[in-house]
């Protein structure tokens, strides 16, 4: 298997590609809300970033404190599978509170922590 130090792609310019560093739009807010709609926003775009493999091999080995990063969520270093709305969760659950689930490229998973 291969550790992440061999998973890292140098920035040659491929941060120039993303979608987030190409968007008209800042698009901050999105990439680091603590709202699910948001969060559903920021993911989906990553899941049309054609950088989504390098820039999601650079927040693992980062081990990205928070924010939505190469398509996962993460928080403290690992990946949120699951995110609650704040309160008492509904009885039924909304369908807008169900974030996508954006694959994670084959040769990642091995290194992915989650929560
Ligand atoms: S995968 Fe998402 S956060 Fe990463 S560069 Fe692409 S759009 Fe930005």
């Amino acid at each position: 298997m291969l550790g992440i130090e061999q998973l890292i792609v140098p920035d040659d310019g491929w941060r120039a590609l993303s979608r987030c560093a190409t968007s008209p739009e800042p698009l901050a807010d999105l990439f680091f809300s603590e709202e699910l709609h948001d969060i559903a926003r920021a993911k989906a775009i990553c899941a049309e970033c054609p950088v989504m493999a390098e820039c999601l091999a650079g927040a693992i080995e980062r081990e990205e404190p928070y924010g939505v990063w190469g398509g996962q969520l993460f928080l403290n270093g690992k990946v949120l599978m699951q995110k609650r709305r704040r309160g008492r969760p509904p009885k039924v659950p909304r369908p807008e509170d169900h974030l996508p689930d954006v694959p994670v490229p084959e040769h990642l998973r091995p290194l992915l922590r989650t929560a």
